[in-house]
């Protein structure tokens, strides 16, 4: 039958309750609610009208099964979760925009089952009585930073405001100008400091900062001696910073208790695995810190969370702040950062089974052998309009943590081959429009694939959606 393009008017589109019955929208009934299917059809009626209206409306398009298959584009476009697993290739291993740390797939079964099933979250099970969230996670984090007590609030600038706002508010905090960091996404220590009700009081240089110009800063006003880790940047060059035992020292002399932000803090040595050094939280612990603070899910690979450790009166003294309850976590974090911290008990395991742990940790030689078997299918798959060529690139560990530290990497390098080639933008732009969006870099005119992050399981699907580009 030769397509029917005569136009058509408003009054010719079938009527909603007549399609309802229609036997092509069985389909769409059975897989969403009548609710749902309703909607659509409305939607898709008005845009009909709408044609209707420009005279740009044809017979053929008011078939039953015409509009079926178009409320069912809508209906697919409609109920695609907002939240949505991606391709991180960008290169950085921590992204904040991504999602941060990934959570150990080992650990999906149990967070999973600590949602679906009541947890003894606040409840006691020796005595019967109430417990304390904090009490799960508390005796490993002990354990795993020689640290007297912790807790756990929503995330670190959750933690340093809530360390500030109970131990300095309306008081003094003391911070080395070299110190007065930003964390992208509007936390800058000044800030936290006035929401915190603290006073800083800068001393020192950007460049450097000596115990002299803490001890001079000391006076009865004097709640904290506070240290930044300058997680997101390096000074370097004539520079000079004091160390957590000398202030610490100088904190116990003059009874003002040293407060450490870490930043990225992590719970063991990752030299051990070739990676830059960073110090870690038992290292500021016994280097005699009184508090310190630190993110869940940079470096230590867990959930979201700020985790703080240190004396145990102070912590008890952030416990009965009421922003502890307003800051608190919920027991979806609760559930993973046990999971995570458990998985620190055993150290040799540890870079095969926690993530961020594994992806920082492949090595060059494997993500190059990875790109050249990538190289062929997603050449074919674009034709000759890219120029694909497995490239060395470098990775970074994000967040701001090892900020001046590269990690060699290797990947594709999409190019326009000339004139024929419909422009890196709009290829990018096509990627992240994939079922699983695909996230690269773009930069001199091409686009960058890190294979750093794509782990050879999840290659399969990696590799089916390029088929699906060229058409
Ligand atoms: C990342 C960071 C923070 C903020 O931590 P979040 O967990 O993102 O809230 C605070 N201080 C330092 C030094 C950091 O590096």
């Amino acid at each position: 039958m030769p397509p029917d393009v005569t136009p058509a008017r408003a009054a010719d589109i079938p009527s909603l309750d007549r399609l309802l019955n229609d036997t092509d929208f069985a389909p769409a009934l059975s897989r969403f609610s009548r609710t749902q299917v309703t909607a659509a059809l409305r939607e898709t009626l008005a845009a009909l009208r709408q044609q209707a209206m420009l005279g740009e409306l044809h017979g053929d398009a008011l078939s039953a099964q015409m509009i079926a298959r178009s409320v069912d584009a809508r209906l697919q476009q409609n109920t695609r979760p907002r939240l949505r697993a991606v391709f991180n290739l960008t290169g950085t291993v921590l992204h904040t925009n991504l999602g941060r740390a990934l959570l150990p797939a080992a650990l999906q079964e149990s967070v999973l089952r600590a949602l679906s099933a009541p947890v003894n979250l606040e409840y006691d099970l020796s005595s019967g009585g109430r417990g304390d969230r904090d009490d799960v996670v508390e005796p490993l984090l002990r354990e795993l930073t020689g640290a007297e007590a912790a807790t756990v609030v929503n995330n670190n600038a959750a933690a340093v405001l809530l360390v500030l706002n109970t131990l300095a508010n309306r008081r003094e905090v003391v911070v080395s100008r070299g110190e007065l960091v930003e964390i992208g996404g509007a936390f800058r220590i000044p800030d936290v400091m006035r929401s915190a009700g603290s006073k800083l009081i800068e001393v020192g240089t950007t460049n450097r900062t000596h115990v002299s110009d803490y001890s001079d800063a000391v006076s009865a006003r004097t709640a904290l001696l506070m240290k930044v880790h300058t997680s997101n940047y390096a000074i370097t060059g004539y520079t000079s910073s004091v160390g957590i035992d000398e202030l610490a020292q100088l904190g116990r002399a003059r009874g003002v208790p040293v407060v450490v932000d870490l930043g990225s803090g992590s719970l063991l040595d990752l030299a051990r695995w070739g990676l830059p050094k960073e110090p870690t939280v038992r290292e500021v612990i016994a280097a005699g810190a009184d508090l310190v603070a630190f993110s869940g899910d940079k470096l230590m690979g867990g959930p979201q969370a700020g985790i703080i450790v240190g004396r145990a009166d102070l912590i008890a003294r952030l416990k009965k702040n009421p922003l502890k309850r307003a800051l608190r976590v919920g027991k979806l974090t609760v559930a993973a950062l046990e999971g995570v911290l458990a998985l620190y008990r055993a150290p040799e395991l540890l870079a095969e089974k926690l993530t961020v742990l594994r992806l920082l940790t492949r090595t060059v030689s494997e993500i190059e052998t990875q790109s050249r078997r990538l190289l062929a299918p997603v050449q074919a798959s674009l034709g000759d309009a890219f120029e694909v060529t497995a490239s060395p690139m470098s990775s970074q560990v994000g967040s701001g943590a090892l900020p001046a530290d590269r990690l060699p990497s290797f990947g594709l390098r999409l190019r326009p081959s000339g004139a024929r080639g419909f422009g890196v933008a709009r290829l990018e732009a096509r990627l992240r429009a994939l079922p699983r969006p695909v996230i690269g870099r773009l930069a001199d005119k091409a686009l960058w694939l890190d294979l750093r992050c794509l782990e050879v399981e999840d290659e399969a699907e990696f590799q089916a959606q390029w088929s699906t580009l060229g058409r």
